[in-house]
């Protein structure tokens, strides 16, 4: 039997990185898509591990030869998710943790609809702004701009009704639990 695909949306800061290490640490049989990506790299990740880090020409490349499931342009850069590894991955019954903006999960929702497609919220504006400025990745204007995408994205996510879940990630280790469930009711993990 085929795995499944795990589509994690939401907000920047919504805390939706922290969820997908627990599902991958706590779920058996599940691997994390490495995404490509054309935005700089933070300090602490690894080429090939958070992302692959490509140049504009070298996505442009990959995007025209049909190699990504799906793409988008998020605040100013380019992120997609490699075909290949996801197809293989899931033809040896593994399920892979996608964790895209909503412009993706929507093109996976319409590719592949046997996907599992959870959108994470933040309990409020507030929080999502501490724990954006918290965690010093962005440069204030970016962090703007992230922000200021996030009530699109919740509407966007809401109405396109691609999105069979959602969790508001209040108490992480609660939030963890509640995914975990998700995941184990709607695939074999
Ligand atoms: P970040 O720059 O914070 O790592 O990611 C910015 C946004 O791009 C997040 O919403 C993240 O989920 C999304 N993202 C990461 N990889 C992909 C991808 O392969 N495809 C799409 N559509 N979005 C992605």
């Amino acid at each position: 039997m085929d795995g499944k695909i795990i589509v994690i949306s939401g907000p920047s800061g919504a805390g939706k990185t922290s969820i997908c290490n627990a599902l991958l640490e706590q779920l058996p049989n599940t691997i994390w898509s490495v995404s490509a990506t054309t935005r700089p790299p933070r300090s602490g990740e690894t080429d090939g591990v958070s992302y692959r880090f490509l140049s504009s020409g070298e996505f442009e490349a990959i995007e025209a030869a049909g190699e990504f499931a799906e793409s988008a342009e998020y605040v100013g850069h380019k992120y997609g998710t490699p075909r290949k590894p996801l197809e293989e991955a899931i033809a040896v019954g593994k399920n892979v943790v996608v964790e895209i903006d909503v412009q993706g999960g929507m093109q996976i929702a319409s590719a592949l609809p046997e996907s599992v497609r959870i959108f994470v919220m933040p309990p409020n504006e507030t929080s999502l702004r501490a724990r954006l400025e918290g965690r010093k990745t962005e440069a204030k204007e970016v962090l703007n701009e992230r922000l200021a995408q996030a009530d699109g994205e919740i509407a966007i996510a809401r109405d396109s009704g691609c999105y069979d879940h959602f969790v508001v990630n209040d108490v992480l280790e609660k939030t963890i639990e509640d995914v975990k469930r998700i995941v184990q009711e709607n695939t074999r993990a």
